[in-house]
């Protein structure tokens, strides 16, 4: 165990930063955590589950500290980091956790006082809960997080906030902020929009009643629910700063949606076999790199309603 910071403040105390914290101690990466939440609510339940040393306000939470994380939803970034930017020390390092970089980049860079190092990054990992309790050490293991470094950001410090990351498990690997952003919305973004889309119609359709939607959800439709469960700050804020590549990859979805659409209409089996078949492999990829499990029915007991 190495001890990579002396003071780690942590902006926003959900899901991301709690986790964070228990993985810090696991790892013993730091000597001491602090943390600041908007509301007494959040703070008083992270000093009752002795996450970090909370404080009451963010100027505060970030005295002295050589790494900041920003782990609000991404449409706080700005004022947050226009509270704290002055009261950073020299030498200091901000990264933070947004699920878009090109938006988070744009809002946190013009607060970065000279002197500090700003290294964005965003782990690729989480549950549909949020809020301090939901945190927990495991979270990152065998993850991705990817950092964002520009040009002109300091190697060592780049180094060692990589350390940071798989020192609390996960792997990481570097990208610019378009292309992380592109990325994101074909394997997050975009399916979540699709899953919220399946629940809504499912909610509109009157002549499926709820109770079977419910009871016979195992079918496939319980996925869709677990995604479309995520919070909905966090997601409104992805989709108004991850516009562009979401638009073009839902102009994609779109039209790859309207020729399996033909091809029912048609009666097209060879056109849908194929695409079928295509797709088989994508998840078999997903599973030889060891980012989920084959075992049936994703794991789950036949009993289970996890
Ligand atoms: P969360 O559990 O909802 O926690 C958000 C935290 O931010 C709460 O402590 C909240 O405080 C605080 N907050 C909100 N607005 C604030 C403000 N203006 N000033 C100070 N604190 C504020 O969210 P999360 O899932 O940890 O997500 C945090 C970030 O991680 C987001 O940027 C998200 O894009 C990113 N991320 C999320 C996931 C995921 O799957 N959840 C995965 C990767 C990255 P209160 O409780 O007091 O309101």
């Amino acid at each position: 165990m190495t001890v990579l910071y002396d003071r780690v403040a942590l902006i926003g105390l959900g899901l991301i930063a709690s986790s964070m914290a228990h993985a810090m101690k696991r790892g013993g990466l730091a000597n001491t955590i602090t943390g600041y939440a908007r509301s007494s609510q959040t703070r008083d339940i992270a000093r009752e589950i002795d996450l970090c040393e909370v404080h009451e306000t963010a100027v505060d939470a970030v005295h002295d500290a050589d790494l900041i994380v920003l782990c609000v939803p991404i449409g706080a970034m700005d004022s947050v980091m226009a509270e704290i930017g002055p009261h950073l020390k020299p030498g200091a390092v901000v990264s933070d956790v947004g699920s878009v970089k090109g938006a988070v980049v744009a809002a946190v860079t013009p607060h970065v006082p000279e002197g500090v190092h700003f290294i964005p990054a965003h782990p690729l990992a989480g549950t549909e809960h949020s809020g301090p309790r939901a945190g927990f050490a495991e979270l990152f293991d065998n993850r991705w997080c990817i950092l964002v470094p520009d040009v002109d950001s300091d190697q060592a410090e780049v180094d060692r906030l990589a350390r940071l990351w798989r020192g609390m498990g996960s792997n990481v690997d570097e990208m610019d902020a378009d292309h992380h952003d592109l990325v994101l919305s074909v394997t997050s973004h975009t399916p979540h929009l699709i899953a919220y889309t399946m629940v809504g119609v499912a909610d509109d359709l009157s002549r499926v009643t709820d109770s079977e939607v419910i009871k016979y959800s195992a079918a496939g439709f319980r996925d869709f629910t677990r995604i479309a469960a995520s919070d909905p700050t966090m997601w409104r804020d992805v989709f108004l700063t991850n516009k562009d590549a979401t638009l073009e990859i839902l102009g994609r979805f779109t039209e790859e949606l309207f020729a399996l659409q033909r091809a029912i209409r048609k009666g097209d089996g060879e056109h849908l076999h194929a695409y079928f078949t295509r797709t088989r492999a994508i998840r078999r990829g997903i599973i030889e790199a060891g980012q989920d499990t084959d075992a049936p029915n994703f794991g789950r007991g036949p009993a289970s309603t996890k």
